[in-house]
């Protein structure tokens, strides 16, 4: 179980963003999206929108007590920043926690992250000791914690309205899958 939690949304200017952090989520592996701290739900609606179209289960969270929030989860909380170890050095004990321990949490900000998150998480990891993008950050996390199984297999996605076939050329798609 894979939960990842968006932090210091900002209505309207992050919309965006914020949408391509659960997208991305979704993609790569997650099995929840959650907005913490914001009474924003477009993102979230959106994202229920994909996950009809395009499959599931991906659950889609609005929060707004985060700190208990934090503290009441079941496994590991692993925030991403610059700021933190580089990831390649904490990978293979995160990899552990997870596959032993349950659910991964994996925070990221948005604006400034408040300083108790540092101190609230398990690990502070760094995607690179350079500034750049929450939804890269998210990327490459899941995609070196899962080895890149899941860009190979889209089997996971249930019930979806479409579902694509991979071609050199063009466009394949195909409607929803048999019952
Ligand atoms: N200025 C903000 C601060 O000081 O907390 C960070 C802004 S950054 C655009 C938004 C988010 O992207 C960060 O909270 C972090 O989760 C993620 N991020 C950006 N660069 C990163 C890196 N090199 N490694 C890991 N996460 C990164």
């Amino acid at each position: 179980m894979i939960t990842v939690v968006r932090f210091g949304h900002r209505k309207g200017r992050d919309t965006r963003i914020t949408t391509h952090v659960g997208l991305t989520a979704r993609a790569f592996g997650a099995d929840r999206f959650v907005l913490a701290g914001s009474d924003d739900r477009t993102p979230l609606r959106t994202l229920e929108k994909v996950t009809e179209k395009w499959g599931g289960p991906f659950e889609t969270v609005g929060v707004d007590k985060w700190r208990p929030f934090l503290r009441k989860r079941k496994g590991k909380l692993v925030h991403l920043t610059m700021y933190g170890l580089p990831l390649p050095r904490v990978l293979p004990q995160i990899r552990k926690d997870w596959e032993t321990g349950g659910e991964l949490m994996v925070f990221v900000g948005a604006e400034k992250v408040p300083p108790d998150v540092y101190e609230m998480a398990d690990y502070n990891v760094a995607v690179g000791s350079q500034p750049h993008s929450e939804v890269a950050a998210l990327a490459v996390f899941l995609d070196r914690l899962t080895e890149g199984r899941l860009l190979e297999d889209s089997s996971r996605f249930k019930g979806a309205e479409l579902r694509l076939t991979p071609c050199a050329r063009g466009k394949l798609k195909a409607p929803r899958e048999p019952v």
